[in-house]
């Protein structure tokens, strides 16, 4: 029941917050206006920047991902793990789900132990390798 109170009183903050910028707009001084416009632009200039923020670091968790799990011969993100490579497991489907949804963990969870090195083949050249 509180979360429901909580957000009934979010829902209408924001329906408040509106209003008054729409009254603003409407009715307000042109003063009133440029400090609407511009509070309007700082927060999007914050949200952009944290989007920003976000999008690098996920980029460059990403370039880490790939700069690992790669070929050290031909340097081909066309790599199987040995052993299941048979049941069409494809490591290349796994790099891209897991730079999706954030995750070395998806690696680090299939491979299951992390102390024990998996061998890789790779796809591009066949050489095979341990991580
Ligand atoms: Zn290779």
């Amino acid at each position: 029941m509180i979360i429901l109170l909580i957000i009934l009183i979010f829902a209408g903050a924001i329906y408040l917050d509106r209003r008054r910028k729409k009254r603003i707009m409407e009715q307000g001084t042109p003063e009133q206006k440029a400090k609407l416009l511009a509070a309007e632009k700082r927060s999007q200039d914050l949200k952009q920047t944290l989007t920003e923020n976000k999008e690098k670091k996920a980029i460059s968790k990403q370039e880490k991902f790939n700069d690992k799990f790669k070929c050290p011969k031909c340097g081909s993100h066309e790599i199987q793990p040995l052993g299941v490579h048979k049941k069409g497991f494809s490591l290349g489907k796994a790099v891209v789900g897991g730079a999706l949804t954030n995750g070395i963990g998806t690696i680090a969870g299939f491979a299951g132990k992390k102390t024990k090195k998996t061998d890789f083949v790779c796809m591009n050249c066949g050489k095979q390798f341990k991580m």
